[in-house]
């Protein structure tokens, strides 16, 4: 199987090659790209990449991914002892839902902790300005998070794509068996 660092070496140029011809067909008039959606493909490409990688299954180990996460990556290990490599952490759909939970999860914590200062901030000792609109955007989004559609599908397409060519690279193919069963190999 890809080590970590050939996978995401494979992710990055396939970014590249979709990013030459998004970049090609919108020269030509063939497509139209909005640039927040741009960002959030990319974003959510290169997230996927690099910290929610399928072999996160293996965190209890050193895997690249985990080791992305700096200090935090002790985070993973749970992950790692829930799910055996390339079981359902492999599959096409159920897999790449599994990461997205555990972070939800993992979230959840900071969220409650961080819900009262964040809307009991005053914002009137900062100056107008880039930072002030910043936080005061942040602030609406807390109260009221809402992402709009284009947006949500971008992110979904970039992080979905980030997993499926791992799993291709790894010759998994797209059904839903799933291989509990496995030897634990890279
Ligand atoms: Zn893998």
């Amino acid at each position: 199987m890809p080590s970590g660092a050939v996978h995401n070496v494979i992710n990055t140029l396939s970014l590249l090659a979709v990013g030459s011809a998004a970049g090609y067909a919108t020269q030509r008039g063939l497509i139209r790209l909005e640039a927040g959606a741009v960002l959030s493909f990319c974003g959510a490409f290169m997230a996927g990449t690099y910290l929610l990688s399928p072999d996160l299954d293996l965190a209890e180990q050193h895997v690249s991914s985990k080791r992305n996460w700096g200090w935090l990556g002790f985070l993973w290990v749970p992950y790692g002892w829930v799910f055996s490599h390339r079981g359902l952490s492999h599959t096409w759909l159920v897999g790449p839902l599994t990461r997205l939970v555990y972070l939800a999860l993992l979230l959840c914590g900071p969220v409650l902790l961080l819900r009262d200062p964040i809307l009991h901030w005053q914002l009137d000792g900062v100056t107008r300005g880039p930072l002030y609109d910043l936080l005061k955007s942040f602030q609406g989004f807390w109260l009221r998070p809402q992402v709009a559609r284009d947006t949500l599908i971008a992110l979904a397409l970039g992080y979905y794509l980030s997993q499926w060519l791992h799993l291709i690279a790894d010759g998994v193919a797209p059904d839903m068996n799933v291989r509990f069963n496995r030897r634990r190999s890279r």
